[in-house]
């Protein structure tokens, strides 16, 4: 059987909703109703998640973007011949994106992007959405690679000048510990945050504000995190997926950015299987489109069709 008719996992880009009924309604009359992202300009969107919860993405690249295949092909090229067969343009659509909620009057932006001294358009965005840095409240990083935490300084300035910073306290240690460029980046925020950059513990399920819980989803990196927001009806996914139309073929394809390929594929379908279970939304940092899946079909589909 095809692989790619079984995957009708829905992106919901703002620009194909006025030709798409997935976002208008939903025939499970026990689940709320599925939102409708609408565009705000060019790499803005706005969702109401539920009455007292808006996320607003925003896209750090300037122009939608893509990965090439070589980026999935695993360790001495195991998964090559796969790669190529389920992705013959030879690249797979992936942006940077940061999203923002707002939730009881408070602003929480999960990861920064690359940066203003690397393109980066995270700010730009966020001012077309209506806000200035100052006007972020928190920001929860889901992992301290530099396309999430480069947005944080400028120079060795912060960015954001009055926000309270959440990271794993695994993620902040490992890469401390680390000195390539990577840690000399996560080490200059955690001195320019001081006392306003907190390091949490998964087990703390009191650690974050607005209600948001921390699930630990380690592979990516040590420590890379998922976000619930508003129970499960939300779910920030972090690095789970760099080429969601690769990625949601065969779930066990890593990229060369997961530190641990096999404990990254676990998280993967781990929690897309709960998004799908709970019917979460998923918003991603490298998903195309805007960024955010409204509707994830059973993992188990996947990983039956991937054998
Ligand atoms: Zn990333």
């Amino acid at each position: 059987m095809k692989l790619n008719t079984l995957f009708s996992t829905t992106i919901m880009v703002a620009s194909m909703l006025a030709a798409t009924s997935c976002g208008s309604s939903n025939n499970n009359a026990e689940q709320p109703p599925l939102p409708v992202a609408t565009a705000v300009c060019e790499g803005v969107t706005t969702l109401e998640i539920d009455s007292a919860t808006t996320l607003i993405t925003l896209r750090d690249n300037a122009e939608p973007s893509t990965q090439p295949n070589r980026l999935f092909y695993g360790k001495d090229n195991k998964d090559s011949a796969k790669v190529e067969q389920l992705s013959p343009s030879g690249s797979v659509p992936s942006s940077i994106h940061a999203f923002l909620v707002k939730k009881d009057n408070k602003l929480a932006l999960f990861d920064t992007g690359n940066g203003i001294d690397k393109g980066g358009k995270l700010l730009s965005r966020l001012d077309s959405a209506g806000y200035g840095p100052e006007n972020i409240d928190y920001i929860i990083l889901t992992h301290m690679h530099g396309d999430h935490i480069g947005g944080l300084l400028n120079g060795d300035s912060v960015v954001y000048a009055r926000a309270e910073v959440f990271v794993p306290q695994v993620e902040c240690q490992y890469w401390l510990s680390q000195s390539n460029g990577n840690g000399q980046l996560a080490a200059r925020v955690v001195d320019a945050y001081g006392s306003r950059l907190h390091q949490f513990s998964f087990t703390d399920t009191t650690a974050l504000p607005l209600g948001i819980r921390a699930m630990a989803a380690i592979g990516h990196t040590p420590g890379h995190s998922v976000y619930s927001v508003s129970g499960n009806r939300l779910l920030i996914t972090g690095d789970l997926i760099h080429g969601y139309d690769l990625q949601c073929q065969d779930m066990n394809i890593s990229p060369s950015y997961d530190i641990n390929p096999e404990q990254a594929a676990h998280a993967r379908k781990f929690f897309y299987s709960l998004a799908s279970r709970k019917h979460s939304i998923i918003a991603g940092m490298h998903l195309p489109g805007n960024g955010v899946l409204i509707e994830v079909e059973p993992v188990q589909e996947m990983e039956m069709q991937a054998e």
